[in-house]
């Protein structure tokens, strides 16, 4: 089986490559020559997965999951949630989102987050959805060089260590994607 995964970032590619049965050859998205920016203009989370599945399937006719991820905190009313990858601004640019966000809780009593993400699966004209959610907490400074994006500031519910010092095998056990990914493999194992 063949399966576009709509994302550009090579750390996902590596975390859910690491995860999928090896009869089922993932594409990326240079494989298919896409290169431009796919559109994510949703309101929410599960709308922005959809969106981004739904534009390779018309755009290039490939069966496709696509996946989005955001940081929701409970102290920040769900901030920065859809809108993680521009919290500090368009530059997208990971360090300037994590300070932002380290601010804004300085002076807040709950530090409680979790990571959701939703993987929406375009396949043999059906649309699924797949969501997996890690519950944890933002640490006061930035610990670990491992992983990306907020990784050096969220540490897990039951771990001492933020997801930017554990080992990949461990972030993918207990993590957002890695939850979303094990359903989404479930469904196509059952295809
Ligand atoms: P996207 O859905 O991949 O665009 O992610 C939205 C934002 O959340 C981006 O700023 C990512 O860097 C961040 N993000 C997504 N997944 C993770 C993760 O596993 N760890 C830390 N940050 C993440």
């Amino acid at each position: 089986m063949q399966l576009v995964f709509a994302t550009n970032n090579k750390n996902k590619l590596k975390e859910v490559q690491a995860l999928v049965p090896k009869h089922i050859k993932l594409l990326s998205l240079s494989d298919i020559l896409c290169i431009e920016d796919i559109p994510e203009t949703k309101p929410t989370i599960k709308g922005n997965a959809i969106q981004k599945a739904e534009y390779i399937k018309t755009n290039y006719g490939y069966d496709c999951f696509a996946d989005d991820t955001g940081l929701v905190v409970e102290a920040l009313n769900g901030e920065p949630g859809v809108y993680s990858a521009r919290y500090a601004g368009p530059q997208r640019n990971a360090e300037d989102n994590m300070n932002k966000l380290l601010t804004e809780l300085k002076n807040k009593d709950s530090r409680t987050a979790q990571f959701e993400t939703v993987i929406a699966l375009h396949l043999n004209g059906e649309l699924k959805t797949f969501t997996g959610i890690c519950k944890g907490e933002i640490t006061i400074e930035k610990h670990g060089e491992k992983g990306f994006g907020y990784d050096p500031i969220f540490k897990p519910d039951n771990f001492e260590n933020t997801f930017a010092e554990i080992d990949l095998d461990l972030k993918n056990k207990i993590g957002h994607r890695g939850k979303a990914v094990r359903q989404l493999i479930e469904f196509l194992n059952r295809q």
